[in-house]
């Protein structure tokens, strides 16, 4: 291949690794993850400073250390900003260089003086790209391999094939990285040419294979002509890896079936399966100590590194006591979790009511506002017949918003308004509590989770990829109310149905609906409830100082209902009442959440990165058992 492009005016940016250890657990095996800061290189700076250019000097500094100075807080949305751009390929080169270099030194059966072979290169690198952020690896493997190592396209083609794997983490659209050609030209002229050429050789196979189908051709190009020219990272990434996959069952057949069906067509056994899990270390020994200790008097500690052992739980189904100090220990999560909402956000909530809690992103597709509409029912009900009885909940919200996502802002917004109105109305009392944790993260994560009674899992079906959060409370004992969607639907495999709360379209039904043309309106006007929420938005009901505020939100739940919130309504709130049905009935609640921490053990990630190393990796368990470096101290493997 001709090189026709090279980098002029550069902009250098050194570098610095920063290595993290990461323990294993009790295995005496410290690895290292290797995290990279730009730095910017000093030399110029003196002669700027003399000529009296000091401000030019800082600003350049600022200019490569900015790189790496923040991560983009978007979550599932594509924002093509050049300095992300940047940041992507920095990380990128720093890490392939890296790479390069440690597999020269091995000498990996080089005689002295000989050429380095690097057809062994796949046999003792598997790099795993976790999404299309970092896909600028596959050109830049090339380049390194064609124009600094001297190799011909081809063979570092097929050296780059065997050495990346794929891994999609969504369906949504808005969500794919796909960047203008004019800023990869300006920025990375060498790549984008080197992406031309795969795509042209990749192209021309496809042409063999389906002689006169120029319509697929145009469909499976990496380079996008209609409208903008774009580059599609996620095409690049499948041509350029030898194996995809999903992160759930249900994901991965949708990405065979439907977002890249052209490509799984085309590429027989390239497309997989590796459902996500969860490390049972962090969420549940470490953050649920009580319960751990429990599990442990009765199946010891095994479970720790072999989840599926939990299963040895389904045996005290019948076993009273241990009932009984399931529900003791969940009861005082929930009274330290009172005291701290009391702390930190002043709310007064009553530790024997049910803790519905729906934490994560916020985001359209999650459908926190479905969530809120039914909270927006209850307290409809209560006001309506405020003697009636209604089981105790408290709804606890949490999850941050990306910066300029105007409809998640709007969401938290109508969470803070409504959990204003119901918590300081006398009626309501203790029937319903709303509280909204500001600033969620792991850390909370690690408190909340193993409080919680219930796990809003509520994604319009198609849309969660997997989700991880819905394991996190599996093993914790909360029950899941859920739709079909992502992992949950192997979550109710492992459990069984009767001891998860499901409902809502599938799939399938949504897809048949949008075909045959949603309307919102039509379904706020048969359900009365749902018609009083909705105009509850509109007149400025929980935000009596400025009544206008959330019409955007109001607006796009009757006129743009894109996750079909309205459609799920009826069949969540019906669902719900069963929940508080189910709720009451205390040893069959119980006996549910002992089976689901039973059924809970596929959702380790131990499963799951032992499936990667087997069927992506090629790589098999280290069997030497390492000894402890300190003196007398127990090896316990
Ligand atoms: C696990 C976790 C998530 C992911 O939750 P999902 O419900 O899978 O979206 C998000 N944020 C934090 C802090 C988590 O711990």
């Amino acid at each position: 291949m001709k090189m026709d492009s090279k980098w002029v005016d550069t902009h250098d940016v050194y570098a610095v690794p920063y290595d993290t250890p990461i323990p294993g657990f009790r295995n005496n095996i410290v690895n290292t993850l290797r995290l990279w800061s730009a730095k910017a290189e000093n030399r110029f700076h003196l002669k700027f400073f003399n000529n009296g250019e000091y401000v030019k000097a800082v600003m350049d500094r600022n200019r490569s250390e900015n790189i790496t100075r923040v991560l983009y807080p978007n979550d599932n949305i594509f924002v093509g900003k050049q300095l992300r751009l940047k940041q992507e390929y920095f990380l990128v080169a720093a890490t392939l260089q890296d790479i390069i270099r440690r597999f020269k030194n091995k000498k990996y059966g080089v005689r002295e003086n000989a050429r380095i072979d690097f057809n062994t290169f796949p046999d003792k690198v598997a790099i795993q790209l976790n999404d299309t952020h970092p896909s600028l690896g596959i050109p830049e493997l090339l380049r390194l391999l064609v124009d600094i190592e001297g190799l011909p396209f081809d063979q570092a083609f097929d050296i780059g094939v065997r050495s990346f794997g794929y891994t999609n983490h969504t369906l949504l659209p808005e969500a794919l990285e796909r960047w203008p050609v004019t800023m990869l030209q300006n920025l990375l002229p060498r790549h984008l040419e080197i992406i031309y050429e795969i795509n042209s050789k990749f192209l021309a196979q496809v042409a063999i294979r389906y002689p006169d189908d120029p319509d697929r051709l145009r469909r499976m190009s990496i380079v996008e002509e209609d409208g903008e020219k774009r580059i599609n990272m996620a095409y690049l990434c499948i041509v350029g890896s030898h194996a995809v996959n999903g992160v759930a069952a249900l994901h991965s057949k949708l990405l065979k079936i439907d977002t890249f069906k052209d490509f799984a067509e085309y590429y027989q056994g390239k497309f997989q399966n590796k459902t996500n899990g969860v490390t049972p270390r962090r969420w549940l020994l470490l953050c649920n100590p009580s319960l751990a200790d429990v599990i442990i008097e009765r199946i010891g500690e095994k479970w720790v590194t072999n989840l599926d052992l939990l299963q040895g739980l389904k045996k005290f189904e019948d076993d009273g006591r241990f009932l009984d100090t399931l529900e003791r220990i969940k009861n005082d999560n929930k009274v330290r979790i009172a005291q701290y909402i009391k702390d930190e956000f002043d709310i007064t909530i009553d530790s024997t009511s049910m803790y519905d809690v729906h934490v994560k992103r916020i985001h359209e597709y999650k459908r926190q506002l479905l969530n809120i509409l039914h909270v927006m029912t209850l307290y409809n009900r209560i006001k309506d017949k405020p003697s009636e009885k209604h089981v105790p909940r408290t709804v606890m919200f949490g999850g941050k918003a990306a910066p300029g996502y105007h409809m998640a802002k709007q969401t938290i917004k109508l969470i803070n308004s409504v959990a204003k109105c119901v918590n300081n109305d006398p009626i309501v009392g203790n029937k319903l509590k709303v509280v909204f944790l500001e600033n969620y993260r792991v850390s909370m994560a690690e408190k909340i989770i193993p409080a919680a009674d219930l796990s809003e899992q509520i994604s319009t079906a198609g849309t969660e990829a997997s989700g991880t959060g819905n394991m996190k409370f599996m093993i914790n004992g909360a029950l899941t109310i859920g739709t079909l969607d992502g992992a949950n639907i192997e979550m109710m495999e492992e459990c069984g149905k009767k001891n998860i709360f499901i409902f809502g379209m599938t799939v399938e039904e949504i897809a048949e609906l949008r075909k045959n043309g949603y309307n919102a309106n039509e379904y706020i006007k048969k359900n009365s409830e749902l018609s009083h929420c909705i105009d509850q938005i509109e007149s400025g009901f929980f935000t009596p100082d400025d009544p206008d505020l959330l019409k955007d939100l109001a607006e796009s739940i009757r006129y743009h209902d894109r996750f079909f919130i309205c459609a799920d309504y009826d069949a969540y709130i019906k669902t719900q009442d069963q929940v508080s049905k189910v709720y009451v009935d205390r040893k069959k609640w119980i006996k549910m959440c002992l089976q689901n921490i039973a059924s809970s053990g596929k959702f380790s990630t131990d499963r799951t990165i032992t499936e990667y190393a087997t069927d992506i990796w090629g790589i098999k368990p280290n069997t030497i058992v390492l000894k402890s470096p300190y003196e007398g101290a127990e090896i316990n493997n």
